[in-house]
């Protein structure tokens, strides 16, 4: 047999690795700035977590749940989204208590059982930040400026933010009515998820992916049309918020995000290379959450991107590595020599051991291969004053070079060499 990885997922190769460092570093680095402490959830929660908070009629809950019982018999699920797992955490620990405000971000796996195509995985990344507490616009502002902000620093140019408003528990009901009115007479023509949704739920009808039904998603009002004053004037306030910074934005009146839990703000960030149904990521404002999971009501806002997709805009960058050294031996006493210094180098950088009895030729070319900027070698006239403290080194960063390059230096100094090194290459 010969194994592949599960269809839908991917693995992040050496060559890949340096990209996602830089990105995980930007984000680490930008959440800190403005006030966000990182969380770590459990990659898989109760079911129902799930069920209660993205909502029975969501595509996430009706198709793409990873969803296994343990030997227990409870049921559970991989992690679909970051949200509910950070607000189930929220109210468990009483992360809120003597705090107006609390910021928290994460970044990991999520699991979705998609269809595989380009863009979209079974087990893809995502980072997110939550601000819970607080039901003021300017903290709507706060966290679609720390998203840009991240892309920016990320090296993304040309994003879009696309900005909606969904309403609240008071206008929705108006907003589901005329969904309801306007598809009626259509019904038939929707496929058999969008029909049960019309009856149950139909603002989820507005995130379908099938095709006929994103036509006539296109013909139906639109939430905005229907906020109630409050939302109106929160709406006007996160407008206003992000002219003053000067972000640019556009209001898109179709914008739904596909969870129940969203009220007032939603928000996506686009970028020109992957067309308007590939979003970086998105977000919004969940006032209801917190009661739903069980705790005080408590409103919150937050935004979940997608690490692949923000990946896929990006230049790989060259793996950024700390200077390598060799240490060059020829028989058993180098050898022993070698092992102990190659312990010691590596506090401070890169260190490779080639000893054996081979040819001294192929030593330093393969030495060269892996990069070397120096050796230190421990052939048979050196071992003596290496035992004493006193290293033979030879600068390779020319290439091959003459017996004559080498020097003496003691062991000390040659480390001291060495950190001076690694501090300069930064
Ligand atoms: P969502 O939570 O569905 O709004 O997703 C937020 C972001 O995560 C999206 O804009 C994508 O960038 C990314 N994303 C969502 N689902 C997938 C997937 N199956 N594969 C890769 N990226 C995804």
């Amino acid at each position: 047999v010969t194994y592949k990885a599960p269809k839908g997922t991917h693995d992040i190769l050496p060559d890949e690795s340096a990209a996602w460092q830089r990105l995980e570093r930007t984000v680490r680095s930008v959440m800190d700035r403005f006030g966000y402490d990182e969380i770590r959830t459990p990659l898989f929660e109760e079911t129902t977590l799930f069920t209660r908070s993205v909502g029975e009629t969501s595509d996430i809950v009706k198709k793409e749940m990873y969803t296994f019982t343990d030997k227990k018999g409870r049921s559970l699920t991989l992690r679909p989204e970051g949200t509910a797992p950070v607000v189930r955490a929220f109210v468990e620990h009483h992360l809120g208590r003597g705090r107006d405000l609390t910021k928290l971000y994460y970044v990991g796996p999520m699991f979705r059982y998609e269809r595989p195509q380009a863009g979209r995985f079974r087990q893809f990344h995502q980072f997110g930040a939550e601000a819970i507490g607080s039901a003021d616009p300017a903290v709507d502002v706060d966290v679609i400026l720390l998203f840009t902000r991240i892309l920016e620093e990320a090296g993304i140019a040309g994003l879009s933010v696309a900005l909606n408003s969904v309403g609240d528990a008071a206008c929705r009901p108006r907003h589901v009515a005329a969904i309801r009115e306007a598809l009626a007479p259509r019904r038939d023509a929707l496929c058999p998820d969008c029909q049960e949704r019309l009856e149950r739920n139909p603002l989820r009808i507005l995130d379908c992916k099938v095709p006929s039904c994103r036509e006539l998603a296109e013909a139906i009002p639109s939430a905005i049309d229907f906020l109630c004053d409050a939302c109106r004037a929160h709406e006007a306030a996160v407008e206003a918020g992000l002219a003053a910074v000067g972000v640019p934005f556009r209001i898109d009146k179709s914008l739904v995000r596909g969870i129940d839990y969203y009220t007032r703000t939603a928000f996506e960030i686009h970028h020109g290379a992957l067309g308007a149904q590939n979003a970086l990521g998105g977000g919004g404002r969940y006032d209801g959450l917190a009661a739903e999971l069980g705790g005080p009501p408590t409103p919150g806002i937050g935004f979940a991107a997608g690490m692949e997709r923000i990946l896929s805009v990006l230049d790989k960058p060259a793996t950024p590595r700390l200077p390598m050294v060799a240490i060059l031996s020829h028989d058993a006493e180098g050898e022993a020599v070698a092992r102990r210094l190659l312990y010691k180098i590596r506090t401070v950088t890169r260190a490779e051991h080639f000893g054996g009895e081979g040819n001294i030729t192929k030593k330093f070319r393969k030495a060269n291969d892996t990069g070397a900027r120096l050796a230190v070698i421990l052939f048979k006239d050196e071992i003596e004053d290496a035992r004493k403290g006193v290293l033979t080194v030879k600068d390779l960063s020319g290439g091959v070079q003459e017996q004559e390059k080498q020097r003496k230096r003691s062991e000390e100094e040659f480390m001291t060499d060495l950190r001076d090194l690694v501090k300069r290459e930064g």
